[in-house]
């Protein structure tokens, strides 16, 4: 087989182009300006702007890059909305989430208040269709709108766990390709996990070997955690879980790249402090600069003004600091990084508050001191904008050292990791090209044991971690986050159901938010593939 090696700047560059750039522009500088252009307030933060992006330090999420100064202006990501139960409220909602999904945002909701399949609907004797059938409406709409003309819409679909159709929900996925639009979730509360229906569990573990769905979310640990408890209960998260979100709450997003804050094999903790105080500006200041695609969208977020600052590039910089993903030292980096994360960003937005008053639902919140925003932090998946910045995508250790990548719906990359090609090329190892090709073919580098011990260590991809080594990881990140973490707990392809509920338990226990796995080569359809391991 011939495969086109690219590398990272390549794909950034065809991306930019296919999905990003207006016309005019010709490559990421470009873009940086606009966008720093339009969300800076003066001068001095449109410089300061520039400057973190320029650097690749950090990046907005991906509406704000494609939207902002362009004339449409729908800066964020995440979006949920309340789901009502009779046809007039359900179809409501499907043509809010059409204008969403047009302005390039993704949208989560809780399906729960539709009434069961077979029970009375309409005239006497109707029957209800139940949630799943709604939900498949959902998914063929999605399938027409395409985001800002850029790419599909993003959805999550979540049932609580005691809804008489929580079965037909959970094999909902079961057979891959359905429900393509869709990422669907249980959601489970702390009396379901303390005495729980073992039938169902079984049910969910074996979705998920299969085909790694349904993920799980923790009703309770999340409205305990809830930064504004008197605004109401939290039932729903945007598509990828990191943001658990008011019935039509938005948030946007950015990301430090990690990544670049080491220079000299040092972490440069004095420029991660400074970065995250300018990301947490120009975070604040997309609320404001935000044309919100509906009237209740504008008003449930002004009320709360919640941002989410988080990081990707995690694992880049580990490898960078010769400190292995499955660590004691990676645990404590990550601890130490996200909570200064946290610290700085809230010190931040309570100087913004000094100046332009606090968030208007403080009230009702847990806050003892004026901020601006009510949530400052979350770790998105960063599927996007880390390839734009040529980084490992959020927390999660790296797919693979040598892969092929789909890429843009028709395209195949092979890709080398550069930190590995480097590697290999500083340790003067002989045979580079049969290293690389054992790491395709085989997905890992673990048994070649003529490579040092520590090396093979380092560059341990994500199914040989451990998936509790997965889940503290997330742990620790989620300590020191307001909203959620979106991670992926990979298990290796022979897993089974056991090591599912397990993972689940284990999760819950470590107070996280919501747990989502992924069984290695599940998938036919997968973005991201290694060798058939011969
Ligand atoms: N999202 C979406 N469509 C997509 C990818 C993402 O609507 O195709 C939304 C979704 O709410 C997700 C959030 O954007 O949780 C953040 O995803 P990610 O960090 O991967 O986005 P990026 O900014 O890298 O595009």
């Amino acid at each position: 087989m011939v495969f086109i090696l690219r590398s990272y700047d390549e794909i950034s560059g065809d991306l930019l182009r296919a999905r990003y750039l207006l016309p005019g522009e010709s490559g990421y500088c470009d873009m940086c300006r606009r966008v720093a252009g339009y969300i800076g307030a003066c001068d001095e933060e449109k410089n300061e702007f520039e400057e973190i992006m320029l650097s690749k330090k950090f990046l907005p999420n991906s509406p704000t890059l494609m939207n902002a100064g362009s004339g449409k202006g729908q800066l964020s990501a995440c979006f949920v909305l309340p789901v009502g139960d009779s046809i007039r409220e359900i179809f409501e909602t499907l043509k809010n989430s059409a204008i969403i999904h047009k302005s390039g945002g993704g949208t989560g909701f809780n399906f729960s208040s539709i009434r069961p399949s077979g029970s009375q609907a309409g005239f006497p004797g109707g029957k209800a269709s139940g949630p799943v059938s709604f939900i498949k409406i959902f998914d063929s709409a999605t399938g027409v709108i395409k985001q800002g003309g850029r790419r599909r819409g993003a959805n999550i679909g979540i049932l609580d766990v005691d809804h008489p159709d929580i079965i037909p929900f959970i094999n909902s996925k079961r057979a891959e390709g359905r429900l393509r639009n869709f990422n669907i979730s249980v959601m489970a509360d702390d009396s379901f996990m303390r005495s729980p229906d073992d039938g169902i569990l079984e049910i969910i573990a074996g979705n998920i070997i299969r085909n790694g769905e349904p993920g799980i979310l923790f009703r309770d640990t999340v409205n305990r955690k809830n930064k504004v408890p008197g605004l109401g209960v939290i039932d729903a998260v945007n598509p990828c879980g990191e943001e658990p979100l008011l019935p039509f709450e938005s948030c946007n997003l950015g990301s430090l790249n990690l990544s670049e804050f080491v220079s000299s094999g040092e972490f440069r903790y004095d420029l991660l402090k400074k970065s995250v105080r300018t990301a947490v500006c120009f975070l604040d200041n997309v609320i404001d600069k935000n044309r919100y695609p509906l009237k209740e969208i504008e008003d449930a977020t002004l009320k709360t003004r919640k941002i989410g600052l988080g990081v990707m590039g995690f694992h880049d910089m580990l490898i960078k600091l010769g400190i292995p993903y499955e660590s004691p030292g990676a645990l404590q980096a990550a601890g130490g990084i996200m909570s200064l994360i946290e610290s700085e960003s809230v010190g931040e937005s309570r100087i913004i508050a000094e100046e332009k008053g606090a968030f208007p639902a403080i009230g009702g919140s847990i806050w003892e001191f004026p901020v601006r925003n009510a949530t400052t932090t979350a770790i998105a998946p960063t599927g996007s904008i880390s390839l734009i910045a040529g980084c490992s995508s959020g927390i999660e250790p790296l797919f693979g050292l040598a892969y092929l990548r789909r890429h843009l719906a028709s395209r195949e990359y092979f890709i080398v990791h550069p930190l590995f090609s480097k590697a290999l090329d500083s340790g003067f190892l002989k045979d580079k090209s049969g290293i690389i090709s054992e790491a395709y073919s085989k997905g890992s580098i673990s048994g070649l044991e003529s490579l040092p011990e520590d090396f093979r260590a380092l560059f341990k991809v994500a199914d040989e971690i451990g998936w509790k080594a997965h889940i503290d990881m997330q742990a620790v990140f989620q300590d020191h986050v307001h909203a959620a973490v979106s991670k992926t707990v990979m298990l290796p392809e022979h897993s089974g159901t056991d090591d599912v509920i397990d993972a689940i338990y284990y999760g819950w226990r470590k107070g996280l938010k919501g747990l989502t796995f992924y069984r290695n080569k599940s998938r036919r359809d997968a973005v991201m593939t290694t060798g058939d391991g011969c």
